[in-house]
């Protein structure tokens, strides 16, 4: 079936939700196509090169033991994992100086990805090869009545795809801020959307890479919470057996911007004079992503609206908001986007077959 002969199903995000979105309804023979603004896959899954075999993730990095989903699905993509480092003592900061915690209360126990948590979304893209579209925002979405039944119009920046059905694979804030919808959304899912927090999308992550992990070496974690900022709370980024030697800090949202020279006194001040001087320094602020967040991201608070039932309901028969946020378990992390996933895919699925 050719694009415009119409698809069964137009997926919008090429996140780890319209990732995994696409690869169910391809392999239940569907015709489906995925269109993504950014001239990569991933979404918030994003790892950069270090001066190491293995990148450094500017977003997220952890999943952990309880997450059945990410387990299966990094066992089927043959992925490779590594525990994250928690061995040392943490380090607590407020204005009245360091101090020295016996052990690492802060850490749980996590595990990594050894190539980065985008090789998990890069893994999943391989094989849907040109199922995907980069560099193809998505501006408009309308439901069109015709002689031959409902179809859905999707329009992007250099054209037109037809299809029966289109999932909305985004944060739903970010959905209904800068995608048309004709007729509009269900007011009260319009609503819901619109006041839903986009998980981590006011935070800049900051990533500190070294020669070495020296803070091993003076029996610390790299593991540390701070009531002064610029950092809140700081870990260890380190890949498998400490290279990249990495520390990585969240700034709390509603910061303000943080300058490199604000971050470096910081680390110096918790780990000392060998942290004056990384090798790569990134501030990774995703406020600034225009394909993350809206513009009011930080007005977002209603966290109670993670995992809505309201969000499993398809709007006009035919459209589906789904992402990390309307995941029903574990929502803001990847598992709850493989949640996500999985019921819009079965919704989706028993729709199709059922359609005449
Ligand atoms: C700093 C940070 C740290 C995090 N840490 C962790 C962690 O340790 N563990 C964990 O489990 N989770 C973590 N997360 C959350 C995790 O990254 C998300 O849960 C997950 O990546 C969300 O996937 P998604 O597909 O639902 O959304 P997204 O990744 O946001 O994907 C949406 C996609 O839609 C695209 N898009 C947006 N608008 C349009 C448009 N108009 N047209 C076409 N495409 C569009 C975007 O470019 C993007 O590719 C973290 C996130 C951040 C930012």
């Amino acid at each position: 079936m050719s694009d415009e002969d119409g698809l069964d199903a137009i997926i919008i995000g090429a996140g780890i939700t319209g990732l995994a979105l696409a690869t169910r309804l391809a392999a239940e023979g569907l015709s489906v196509r995925v269109l993504e603004a950014r001239d990569r896959v991933g979404g918030r899954l994003l790892s950069v090169a270090s001066n190491d075999a293995h990148p450094l993730d500017l977003g997220a990095s952890w999943f952990w033991a309880d997450e059945a989903r990410v387990h299966e699905l990094v066992a089927r993509l043959g992925v490779r994992v590594h525990p994250q480092h928690t061995a040392g003592d943490a380090l607590f900061q407020t204005t009245a100086g360091v101090q020295r915690l016996h052990g690492n209360p802060i850490d749980a126990p996590a595990m990594r990805l050894q190539d980065g948590a985008q090789s998990l979304a890069l893994a999943l893209a391989a094989p849907l090869g040109s199922t995907i579209r980069l560099d193809a925002p998505v501006e408009a979405v309308t439901v069109v009545d015709t002689t031959d039944g409902r179809r859905v119009d999707v329009r992007h920046r250099d054209g037109t795809l037809r299809a029966r059905c289109v999932v909305i694979a985004l944060p739903p804030a970010l959905a209904v801020a800068r995608i048309r919808f004709d007729p509009p959304l269900p007011t009260d899912i319009a609503a819901l959307a619109a006041r839903t927090p986009v998980w981590m999308g006011a935070i800049t992550k900051a990533v500190a890479e070294y020669d070495d992990p020296f803070w091993r070496e003076l029996g610390l974690a790299g593991a540390a919470v701070s009531h002064t900022g610029p950092l809140r709370e700081l870990h260890d980024l380190s890949g498998p057996a400490g290279r990249p030697a990495a520390l990585f800090g969240f700034a709390a949202p509603g910061d303000g911007p943080i300058s490199p020279a604000a971050v470096l006194a910081q680390l110096v001040e918790l780990f000392g004079e060998r942290a004056r001087t990384p090798r790569a320094l990134h501030l990774h602020d995703w406020r600034r992503e225009e394909w993350t967040s809206p513009a009011d991201v930080e007005q977002h608070t209603d966290y109670a609206t993670y995992g809505d039932p309201r969000w499993r309901s398809a709007m006009h028969e035919r459209l589906w908001l789904a992402s990390t946020e309307t995941g029903r378990d574990h929502p803001g992390h990847i598992e709850g986007a493989l949640a996500a996933a999985e019921h819009v895919g079965d919704a989706l699925c028993s729709f199709i077959r059922a359609a005449p």
